[in-house]
């Protein structure tokens, strides 16, 4: 039977001991830098696959080193707490694993982040499909304008900073669509709400830069080299203005979560046919499949989780 365990404190417990204090200073003030990953089931193999680790650990101390965080632990350390949780929670299933690291400080007036201890904790639970929609989905350009880099870094995951993701989601949905676009102050576009953003013209790929103020993305990372190794497609990186997703072929979103999700409409135009697009089909398909260590090629970037037959 699967268990629901979490790494906490140096050692794995129920998760349901796995419990901080009201005075905790990330709870306070959203100090804390956290990753997504995806651990994937393949049932025809039995197997459990961890989608690119090392990289989301890599992203999580380059978050760290922004916010003053020290804790004991290498990329290779985290990668084995990962996998040792995993195989003491024995699940067989899609997973979404979440570590994240906080400022544990049970003291909350001191906003002096040299002075305040961090801890790391990670927790894993069963997760299906993000974006609940089947197919293309419907987006919205956000009211809110992305955070820039000279009030709060995109690039990692900063938990305070998805103060600005949550205002644009939660309008996006409330509204009735699927998900937000977010443009950056100076009026280019950034970023889905929880993805990076694609957008397909006369058979070329385009996506912005990082410097426009979107997450460093591994899922836009695997799209670039994926496009480039199996369909000879390279990637522009450039800015990006909102008119030319009105216009574009395909436009497609995509994240740990959200996998590749192929936007069908945005600001009730349709984009190309409305549909999801051959591009995007392609690329999805191949990412499917690489991620669940269907593809031998991509083997590299899936950790296999020893169990127990
Ligand atoms: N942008 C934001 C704001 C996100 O939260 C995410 C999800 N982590 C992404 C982009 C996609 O990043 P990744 O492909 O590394 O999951």
């Amino acid at each position: 039977m699967p268990e629901a365990l979490a790494f906490f404190r140096g050692k794995i417990v129920p998760l349901e001991d796995a419990r901080v204090s009201i005075t905790t200073h990330a709870l306070h003030y959203g100090t804390a830098v956290f990753e997504g990953i995806r651990g994937n089931w393949n049932e025809e193999q039995r197997k459990l696959y961890v989608f690119r680790m090392r990289e989301h650990y890599e992203r999580l101390l380059q978050g760290c080193k922004m916010m003053l965080m020290d804790i004991p632990y290498s990329v290779d350390d985290l990668c084995g707490i990962t996998i040792e949780l995993l195989q003491s929670c024995a699940y067989r299933q899609d997973l979404y694993i979440r570590p994240i690291v906080y400022k544990s400080e049970e003291l909350v007036a001191n906003l002096k982040l040299h002075e305040l201890e961090s801890d790391f904790s990670l927790v894993t639970v069963p997760f299906g499909n993000y974006i609940e929609a089947d197919g293309a989905i419907r987006c919205r350009t956000s009211s809110w304008r992305r955070i820039d880099d000279t009030a709060i870094p995109p690039r990692v995951k900063i938990s305070g900073h998805y103060v600005n993701s949550i205002l644009a989601k939660t309008e996006a949905t409330l509204a009735g669509y699927d998900e937000a676009i977010m443009l950056n102050q100076d009026g280019n576009v950034s970023e889905g709400s929880g993805e990076n953003l694609f957008l397909v013209a006369d058979g070329a790929i385009h996506t912005p830069l990082v410097s426009e103020n979107n997450l460093k993305g591994i899922t836009k990372d695997s799209v670039t080299k994926i496009a480039a190794r199996e369909m000879g497609l390279g990637i522009v990186e450039r800015s990006i203005r909102r008119s030319e997703l009105y216009l574009a072929d395909e436009v497609f979103l995509t994240g740990t979560a959200a996998h590749i999700t192929p936007v069908g409409e945005l600001d009730n135009r349709p984009i190309g046919s409305g549909d999801q697009g051959p591009v995007t089909s392609r690329l999805r398909d191949y990412y499917l499949d690489i991620i669940k260590g269907g593809n031998p090629d991509y083997l590299d970037w899936c950790a296999e989780v020893p169990m127990e037959a």
